[in-house]
């Protein structure tokens, strides 16, 4: 059988010293995983766990270019260590849940923060302030069998040459391995699922012609222009 319109090509990232790509399946993003920027977007990281969205996988950025998304004059960068899962399954306990992961990579959640906050205070879904074009700016990945699965070290982002995000991967409030086993539970997880980890504190708005330099300890850089 053939298509009645031409399928759309599988999101896929670039892995350091390979020839060979990762296919992208879903994006999932973790809500409100450091405790200082629950705080700083008003919320008591004590009284509220952590939480999932998504991001479209067809939304990724490979090429270092963010153009300004239309509808908003607010767009915010949130700096994360993301997570390639390699395998998946459900109900995934937090001892195997690292067993599932492939690598790692220094992405960009970013967000028309205006919509963002009209569908909070509406009571909307997401997708308007979390899931537009270009929303999800990625590096290459690299495999966890050459860095092992980070639990601390910084991570940094500078708009301009200024620090903006300065944070540090020991304040997670879900670890990796927790952030697995909770959204195995929700979902089945499959190889080639993303998971962006959540950003440290020190969001704020982008504008056309900065230059956004992300860094993870021991995974690696991420520069991304507004265009
Ligand atoms: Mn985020």
């Amino acid at each position: 059988m053939n298509y009645v319109v031409t399928p759309p090509d599988t999101p896929a990232l670039l892995i350091r010293d390979s020839d060979l790509l990762f296919p992208v399946h879903r994006i999932y993003c973790v809500g409100r995983n450091y405790a200082a920027h629950a705080i700083e977007m008003g919320y008591d990281p004590d009284q509220e766990p952590p939480f999932f969205f998504q991001k479209n996988a067809d939304t990724l950025v490979l090429d270092g270019r963010f153009p300004y998304p239309p509808m908003s004059s607010d767009v915010h960068h949130e700096i994360e260590l993301v997570v390639a899962l390699a395998s998946g399954g459900r109900d995934i306990g937090v001892e195997e849940a690292l067993d599932h992961v492939y690598g790692y990579a220094v992405g960009l959640d970013m967000t028309r923060r205006d919509l963002q906050m009209e569908a909070k205070q509406l009571g909307r879904p997401w997708e308007v302030g979390k899931a537009f074009e270009a929303a999800a700016p990625c590096s290459e990945l690299v495999p966890a069998s050459a860095t092992g699965h980070p639990s601390r070290g910084a991570i940094r982002l500078t708009v301009n040459d200024e620090i903006r995000q300065d944070g540090d991967l020991r304040q997670m409030i879900w670890k990796v391995p927790e952030m697995i086993a909770h959204l195995s539970q929700l979902f089945t997880l499959v190889p080639g699922d993303l998971i962006f980890s959540g950003t440290p504190s020190g969001v704020g708005p982008v504008v056309r012609g900065d230059r956004l330099n992300g860094h993870v300890e021991g995974i690696g850089d991420l520069t991304v222009v507004v265009t």
